[in-house]
């Protein structure tokens, strides 16, 4: 009687040899035992694989049944653990019943899974307004360490894991069900997170993101919603995002800005860039121009414009930008000593391309690190005003203090205004009128 063998077989016929011995010891169903050879051949489903495979194998079977070479008994187990397949020759043969051996692996329930799981979660992505999105998938460790074991006892190497095959099949099924969903790995706009066996299902929303600018033309505004037990401490550009954050039905709007200006500073002129992300919207692909106008209906003193939706790897390359900046202010600056036209001549030529060393001012000390800052002012230009006032135009490195290169917060930033003018000084009036982006025009 011919053994069936690995170690005998044909290093040839590997593929088959393999399954053999495989299927002689435990029922698969077509696409648990096509995974275990998933990287072998190109362009296959593993349930086709799985199917060839066991369709060859009978007929090898079969062959060997016909010669004598393989008892009926041994015929009858394998062609059992081949299944359905197998029903019809073994039904021919007058063998055995059309009871069907469940699969070691999955339990036979992998197919009908896929395809359940793919129709309910249709609905869930369009509840979402998702259109791009992304399938993960956890499974019970039991039916992992099953299939471990299993390529373990047989050294398979050319097999994927069953979570990858559930990923893919899925996000497969459902592009095919309904056309304007895409599996979309670089910009997904949701992850589908479905459970083996359980059948459940999750959505995870990715955050909308759009890329644009704010102006501030009133002061006592913060970027941040800020809230107290009494209500906000001020309006914020969040709060003016809100009329958005409804008709989008997200949760939370955060804004990312390059920098912020004090709470008393307008930002005007060329706006602040930043981007606003909208956490778990129900909606996500209106006109931009439609939000752009909810917003500038918020308040008269908030503006935006909306240039572009962003993906998340925009917003970490823009967040990189964002961090070197070159701004312009406009500061209206009270001097204890008159002013005159010499002194501020001088003070436009000490300011120019000097670094300022500035420690972390005291008023905002109690909410960030006590750090030493070095920036540097470009340049600047100075209009008397009054005898003692005058107005000064700032070119200088995002992430310098202004109030406080002016006033020198008793030593903690020099050089300073009050240093070179040789009497204190103190800023009155702040305004932000340009931010420029390092590599944007
Ligand atoms: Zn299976």
């Amino acid at each position: 009687m011919h053994k069936l063998s690995i170690e005998e077989g044909n290093e040839y016929l590997y593929v088959t040899s393999t399954a053999i011995e495989i299927l002689k010891k435990y029922p698969l169903c077509d696409r648990c035992l096509g995974r275990l050879f998933a990287k072998l051949g190109y362009g296959w489903s593993n349930r086709q694989r799985g199917e060839s495979i066991k369709r060859v194998v009978l007929m090898e079977l079969h062959n060997m049944l016909r010669n004598e070479k393989i008892e009926k008994e041994q015929f009858e187990a394998i062609a059992r653990n081949i299944g359905e397949h197998a029903q019809p020759l073994l039904r021919k043969l007058g063998l055995g019943n059309d009871e069907n051996t469940r699969c070691l692996v999955c339990g036979g329930l992998l197919d009908s899974f896929i395809e359940d799981v793919s129709r309910r979660s249709i609905p869930i992505l369009k509840a979402y307004d998702i259109k791009r999105f992304i399938v993960g998938a956890k499974v019970s460790g039991s039916i992992i360490n099953r299939e471990n074991q299993l390529k373990l006892e047989f050294r398979l190497g050319f097999g994927e894991s069953i979570k990858a095959e559930i990923r893919r099949e899925i996000g497969k099924l459902i592009q095919s069900l309904d056309k304007d969903l895409t599996v979309d790995f670089d910009n997904p706009e949701a992850t589908l997170l479905v459970e083996y066996p359980a059948g459940a299902i999750y959505l995870q929303v990715n955050s909308l993101l759009i890329k644009g600018r704010y102006w501030k033309t009133g002061r006592m505004i913060s970027q941040a919603y800020w809230p107290t037990p009494s209500g906000p401490k001020y309006y914020s550009i969040e709060e003016a995002l809100w009329s958005v954050l409804r008709i989008i039905g997200a949760e939370r709007v955060v804004l990312h800005a390059a920098g912020r200006e004090d709470v008393d500073a307008r930002m005007l002129g060329s706006g602040r860039p930043a981007i606003f992300e909208f956490k778990t919207p129900r909606k996500r692909h209106l006109p931009l121009r439609e939000l752009e106008q909810e917003a500038n209906k918020s308040s008269n003193y908030v503006s935006f414009r909306f240039e572009d939706y962003a993906s998340r790897k925009d917003v970490q390359l823009y967040k990189d930008d964002m961090a070197k900046t070159s701004k312009i202010y406009k500061a209206l600056i009270v001097s204890e000593e008159p002013i005159d036209d010499d002194k501020l001549k001088e003070l436009e030529s000490f300011f120019v391309d000097r670094l300022i060393m500035q420690k972390t001012p005291s008023r905002v000390l109690h909410r960030r690190p006590n750090i030493l800052r070095r920036r540097k002012v470009y340049s600047m230009q100075c209009l008397k005003i009054w005898e003692h006032v005058f107005e000064c135009l700032i070119n200088a490195e995002g992430g310098l203090y202004i109030k406080e290169l002016v006033s020198g917060d008793e030593g903690r930033t020099t050089p300073s205004f009050s240093e070179v003018l040789g009497a204190p000084a103190r800023c009155v009036e702040l305004d932000v009128v340009s931010v420029k982006l390092r590599g944007h025009p």
